[in-house]
């Protein structure tokens, strides 16, 4: 992140002006987006309908069929979007840096004031207002103070939307960002209605056969190194068109190398398409795989990071394991 970033306080005072003086504004997540990035998305749409404000929600592929029953009657808009421009304020939500708006970017114009709200460690303070806080264990967790502060009426809807974004960006209140601070909410957000086990079973449990049918080829692909401290999967452009796989449909495949005894970073490489692949860095914790990720021009948390590294499959398994290995050499 860079400077010195304002104390909370005083960010969530900057945030709220920000949303309370515009109207019409473009509501963007990043690429390929995840539970956080969409219930923080739908979070902030209906933060801005409270307010009376006009709004677009939007992210490059729209809202994933996973989470349709979600967003109800809302429309998450996507590439299709015909750009108008006519947005007077933007707010970025769940985006470490610009460029993970993808095609999204060609709706904001450079002058056009833009809040950042996000909690990847690795933002790097882009846009005119930031909301950063790296602590928090999702952007929904901030969005949670920013709705406190804007002294808002709390109610299932609203709470499902948050309480989706802790859930899933936390792995179900399992991972080391599970903090007091997330459980004292998440609790909270159940005091308003917010169905827990069925967002679980929809978003952690239940599978596609799509998904079980990569699964049964990528884990034909489980290779090691390092002494079995490093391992990785990695699925080719022809499995993806074959099975008709989304991204959506690969999210969990990292875990299987990851959670492996012994294996303290897991990889998992995409052919997302011939010559571009998209790797997903996983570590048990002694590794900081932000800083592997960054490497390749891609960023995350210490535990979980991204990249994209063009040229072929083979290719990518070198560079990024030769990477990944050099902290145990
Ligand atoms: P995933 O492996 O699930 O795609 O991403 C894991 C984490 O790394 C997420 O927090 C995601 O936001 C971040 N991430 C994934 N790909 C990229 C990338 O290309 N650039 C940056 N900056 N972060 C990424
Ligand atoms: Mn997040």
């Amino acid at each position: 992140m860079s400077g010195r970033p304002l104390p909370l306080a005083d960010q969530l005072d900057a945030a709220c002006r920000f949303l309370r003086e515009g109207d019409d504004f473009l509501v963007a997540a990043h690429v390929n987006p995840d539970g956080d990035a969409i219930s923080s998305t739908l979070a902030v749409g209906e933060i801005l309908r409270r307010l009376g404000k006009r709004y677009t929600l939007i992210n490059e592929t729209g809202n994933p069929p996973k989470f349709a029953f979600l967003a109800g009657d809302r429309v998450i808009e996507d590439d299709s979007l015909q750009p108008n421009l006519a947005f007077s304020r933007v707010v970025t939500v769940d985006c470490a840096d610009y460029d993970r708006l993808g095609s999204v970017r060609r709706h904001i114009l450079p002058d056009t004031p833009l809040l950042n709200i996000d909690h990847h460690p690795t933002n790097d303070g882009f846009g005119t207002v930031a909301l950063l806080q790296p602590e928090a264990a999702a952007t929904a967790q901030i969005l949670y103070s920013l709705i406190q502060k804007l002294g808002l009426e709390w109610d299932k809807e609203l709470a499902t939307f948050v309480y989706t974004g802790l859930l899933t960006d936390t792995g179900g209140f399992r991972y080391a960002n599970t903090t007091p601070e997330v459980m004292a909410t998440a609790s909270e957000l159940l005091g308003w209605g917010v169905p827990g086990s069925e967002l679980a079973e929809r978003l952690l449990e239940r599978l596609t056969l799509k998904q079980v049918r990569l699964l049964q080829r990528g884990l034909s692909s489980l290779s090691f190194s390092h002494g079995g401290r490093l391992a990785w999967v990695s699925v080719s452009h022809s499995d993806i068109q074959e099975l008709e796989a989304t991204s959506d449909d690969l999210e969990n495949l990292v875990n299987y190398p990851r959670n492996i005894e012994g294996v303290e970073v897991g990889l998992l490489f995409k052919e997302i398409k011939p010559g571009s692949v998209k790797v997903s860095l996983r570590s048990a914790g002694t590794v900081n795989v932000a800083e592997v990720a960054r490497l390749f021009g891609g960023g995350g948390h210490v535990r979980a990071a991204g990249c994209t590294v063009e040229g072929s499959l083979e290719h990518a398994v070198e560079r990024v394991t030769g990477e990944a290995g050099k902290a145990w050499s």
